[in-house]
Order: structure tokens, then C-alpha cells, then sequence
């Protein structure tokens, strides 16, 4: 469903990626852990284009894309199969929670307004947010912002959400709702890849686990042997220095 085949991202001197391969199978919830500048949001955005590697290839769904050699409309067949949750929430701060969802189904999915408006509306409520619907992002909480952000990339119908450090800019006291929700979302069958630092979610929520670090994919393995038996020494520092 997902494959990186050899892919490689500098900025300026630095390398963030170096000759990355992963398969992820439908149905996955895969998250990538590891130090701060490992490479991780990189990683993810890649999978969206809004980085674009130095070289290899990416496949989401069906679509491929070779980085040495793309055309817009590859660009946006890859767009189509994903949809991202950032960690400040991105949402329009001049349209209401109800716009900040419709606009996406009118643009992206070419829905009439009216289809538009129906299906924003199931999904907000779907989230928790039937009573905000014309309220601005400013009125709102961080956690109910967030879940404006999930229902809105939700919305076009992805085959894979990416979350980029969800909860990390939330008060505390909203992080779990946060966290509850995207769980209620994996446990529908959706294919997910996460970048958290919230290691008991991602114990709890990951059916795989990826360790990052450098630039490079250290480890790869499911919750259980990383967390209690992590392979490799380098991944065992860095669970040591979290505890
Ligand atoms: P964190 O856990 O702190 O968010 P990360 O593992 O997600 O870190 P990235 O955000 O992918 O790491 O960044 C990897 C490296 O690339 C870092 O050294 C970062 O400073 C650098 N970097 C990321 N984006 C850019 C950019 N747009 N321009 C220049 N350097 C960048």
C-alpha cells in the first residue's frame, strides 16, 4: 500500500534521509519514534509532497512517484491518497469550524455545497464538534481544534492519515481526547503512520513501530519486542533516556 524505495532528502548540507526503504501493508498503524531532528516530520511529509526527496521513489495507494522525474498531475494523484493532522492544526482562522471542513469537499472532492455541508456536518458531530459548527478556530480549545483537523482530513476519504505530532502543542488536559479519538479511527481499519513522543499511546495504538535516528530507519519492529526487548543498542538509549 505504502513503499519508499531508496529515498534520500538534504537540506542544504545536511542529509535527513539517507537511502530509506519501508513497505507499509493496508491496515497498519505504524508510528516513527526517535530524537528530536531523527527525521521523522520529513518522513512523513514526503508521503504528501509537501517535502520532495532528492531521489527515489514513493508509491501511496496507487499512485507512484519518482522523484527524478514528476509531472503536477503525479503530484496530485499522490495528494489524493493521503490526508495529514499537523500539529498546530492548520485550520483556516476566517471560516468557521463548518467551512474549515466544507471547503476541502468542495475543492478536493468536488462536492456540491449542499453535499458538501451534509457530509462536514456527520463528520463534526462524528468528532464531537456538532454544537461548534459556526464557531471560529479562535473561540475554540486546542483539543477541540485538533478534532476539527481530524474531521477535515478525514473528510475527503483518505486510504492513509498521516499525523504529525498531534497532541504535542496541546494543554495537557486535551491530549487524551486527542489520543482516544485517533485510536477510535485505527480501530476502523484506517492505515496510519504517526510521529509521537507520547510513548504510552504509541505503545498502546501501533501495530509497528519504527525507531529513526540520523537519518536512518534503526529499527523496525512491533511494540512488544521494541518496547521490551529493543534490538538494537541504539534504540535501547533512547527508551532509557525517556524513562
Ligand atoms: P522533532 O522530533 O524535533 O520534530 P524530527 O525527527 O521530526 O524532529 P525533522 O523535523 O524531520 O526531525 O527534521 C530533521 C532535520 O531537518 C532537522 O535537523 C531539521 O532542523 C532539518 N529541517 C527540517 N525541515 C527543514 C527545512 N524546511 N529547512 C531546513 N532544515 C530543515
Amino acid at each position: 500500500m505504502i513503499q519508499l524505495e531508496n529515498i534520500t532528502k538534504s537540506f542544504k548540507k545536511t542529509q535527513v534521509l539517507k537511502n530509506i526503504n519501508l513497505t507499509i501493508n493496508q491496515g497498519e498503524v505504524v508510528t516513527l519514534i526517535g530524537p528530536s531532528g531523527a527525521g521523522k516530520t520529513t518522513l512523513l511529509r514526503l508521503l504528501n509532497w509537501l517535502e520532495v526527496p532528492d531521489s527515489g521513489r514513493i508509491t501511496v495507494g496507487d499512485a507512484h512517484i519518482d522523484a527524478s522525474k514528476y509531472s503536477k498531475h503525479d503530484v496530485r494523484r499522490l495528494r489524493g491518497q493521503s490526508s495529514m493532522v499537523f500539529q498546530h492544526y492548520n485550520l483556516f482562522k476566517n471560516k468557521t469550524v463548518l467551512e474549515n471542513v466544507t471547503e476541502s469537499l468542495v475543492i478536493v472532492s468536488k462536492l456540491n455545497h449542499k453535499e458538501a455541508e451534509e457530509k462536514a456536518v456527520a463528520l463534526l458531530k462524528k468528532v464531537g464538534m456538532g454544537d461548534k459548527l459556526h464557531d471560529y478556530p479562535a473561540n475554540l480549545s486546542g483539543g477541540q481544534q485538533q478534532r476539527v483537523g481530524i474531521a477535515r482530513a478525514l473528510a475527503v476519504d483518505p486510504k492513509v492519515m498521516l499525523f504529525d505530532e498531534p497532541t504535542s502543542a496541546l494543554d495537557p488536559e486535551w491530549v487524551g481526547e486527542i489520543l482516544h479519538l485517533i485510536k477510535q479511527i485505527a480501530a476502523q481499519g484506517m492505515t496510519m503512520i504517526l510521529v509521537s513522543h507520547e510513548m504510552r499511546f504509541v505503545r498502546s495504538v501501533a501495530s509497528r513501530i519504527i525507531f529513526l535516528e540520523n537519518g536512518e530507519l534503526v529499527e523496525d519492529s512491533n511494540p512488544k519486542e521494541l518496547f521490551e526487548n529493543g534490538k538494537s543498542v541504539r534504540t535501547q538509549a533512547f527508551l532509557q533516556k525517556l524513562t
